[in-house]
């Protein structure tokens, strides 16, 4: 695929560059056309053309854009510098490039908005919106249209290394004030003495069992949640043990998954995922998936949204990173059968190969796995 974007990608200019904490900056970004603002739904993320000088070419990377959908005209992202994690290892290309490159005034190359993490507005449920560190992107635009335009109990729930890295806070306070039944805790792992004075933070450590009990009455909640893979899983464990369904649980991985191996997670696909499923080779359909490396074959029962959804149900772990038909991390080999794709992917794909994250089978598939 090329890095390039192409179609539906359109410049946009940084009006405001915000430090929103010692490691976290937003970029306000505004078409140069104007009709070339989207509407998105809160939780939404853009894909940002970043230039390689290691190739001449450009890199696509997502950002979840942490403004609300009704601040028509612009769209902010807020960003994370990736520093390199060791020395002599690399640092972020993209979030340093914003960081360090990108002023007010630059112009940058954007598509989207897109992508299916989005708050149901049809649901008058209580919401639990959790994250991690820059997880609080899509939480804070949820947080915006549920303080605005509903009456639904909220918990905010947002953890974080310390007050030095924490961002956001004094507008989830105000969205918080706006109306009543908006609930913020701040869990600071590493709580300065500054953080302990100024009382900046509800409980210290990880976000315990104990914590969560104390702060929800026993409700029929729906959780919103971003944060790293670590967070990830711990949070979806301790919710699903507390009672909250699975399906009442929807998230956003920040990928890559090349990382979260890396980091020594091994099942990369398993970020709060629902266990692998019994296999029963039972389709109504009579539609299967052939895994010709592997030498497996499973029967497709209609119920998953995508392939890679299906085959990670099954226990298979393909690559993936945005999940939304942008990044191109989870194309395979097609050796033969049909798809369709459910969510059109930024780029043509040529024919034999097939982006498992946005396309469900229309025919039995062969796959190259
Ligand atoms: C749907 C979605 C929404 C997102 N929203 C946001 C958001 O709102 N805010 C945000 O900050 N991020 C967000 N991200 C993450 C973002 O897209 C980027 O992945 C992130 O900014 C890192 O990109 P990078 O180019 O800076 O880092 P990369 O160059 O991709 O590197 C990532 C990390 O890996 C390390 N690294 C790089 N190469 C190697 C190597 N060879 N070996 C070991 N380590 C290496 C780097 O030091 C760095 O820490 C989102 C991702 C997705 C999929």
């Amino acid at each position: 695929m090329s890095n390039a974007l192409t179609s539906q990608s359109f410049p946009f200019e940084v009006v405001a560059k915000v430090r929103e904490s010692s490691t976290i900056t937003s970029f306000h970004l505004v078409p140069l056309d104007r009709h070339h603002w989207q509407h998105f739904e809160a939780g939404q993320f853009l894909t940002i053309q970043v230039p390689d000088p290691s190739t001449g070419g450009y890199v696509l990377r997502n950002y979840t854009v942490s403004s609300a959908p009704s601040d028509e005209g612009m769209y902010r992202i807020t960003v994370k510098r990736e520093a390199a994690l060791a020395p002599g290892t690399p640092q972020g290309l993209a979030s340093c490039w914003l960081h360090d490159v990108v002023e007010e005034g630059a112009i940058v190359i954007i598509n989207g908005p897109r992508g299916g993490f989005k708050l149901d507005m049809g649901s008058k449920r209580p919401v639990i919106l959790l994250s991690g560190g820059v997880g609080i992107t899509p939480t804070i635009s949820m947080l915006k249209v549920l303080a605005n335009e509903s009456e639904r109990p909220v918990w905010f729930i947002h953890a974080c290394d310390s007050g030095a890295v924490h961002a956001l806070e004094k507008e989830v306070e105000t969205l918080a004030a706006r109306r009543a039944g908006i609930h913020v805790h701040y869990c600071y792992r590493f709580p300065s003495g500054d953080d302990v004075e100024r009382a900046r933070f509800h409980s210290a450590g990880f976000i315990s069992r104990e914590t969560v009990q104390k702060l929800l009455p026993l409700d029929d909640y729906q959780v919103y949640m971003c944060g790293p893979p670590p967070f990830m899983q711990a949070m979806y464990s301790l919710l699903t043990s507390l009672g909250v369904g699975k399906k009442n649980i929807a998230y956003e991985f920040f990928g890559p998954a090349s990382l979260l191996s890396q980091a020594g997670h091994g099942d990369v696909s398993g970020v709060a995922a629902p266990p692998p499923t019994p296999i029963v080779d039972q389709s109504d359909n009579g539609i299967h998936l052939v895994l010709q490396k592997s030498d497996r074959r499973f029967a497709w029962d209609g119920s998953s949204e995508s392939i890679l959804s299906f085959l990670e149900a099954q226990g298979v772990e393909p690559p993936f990173s945005c999940r939304a038909g942008v990044c191109g991390s989870c194309v395979q080999d097609l050796v033969s059968g049909d798809v369709e794709y459910s969510e059109e992917p930024l780029d043509d794909i040529p024919p034999g190969r097939v982006l498992l994250c946005c396309s469900r089978p229309t025919t039995s598939i062969a796959l190259n796995l």
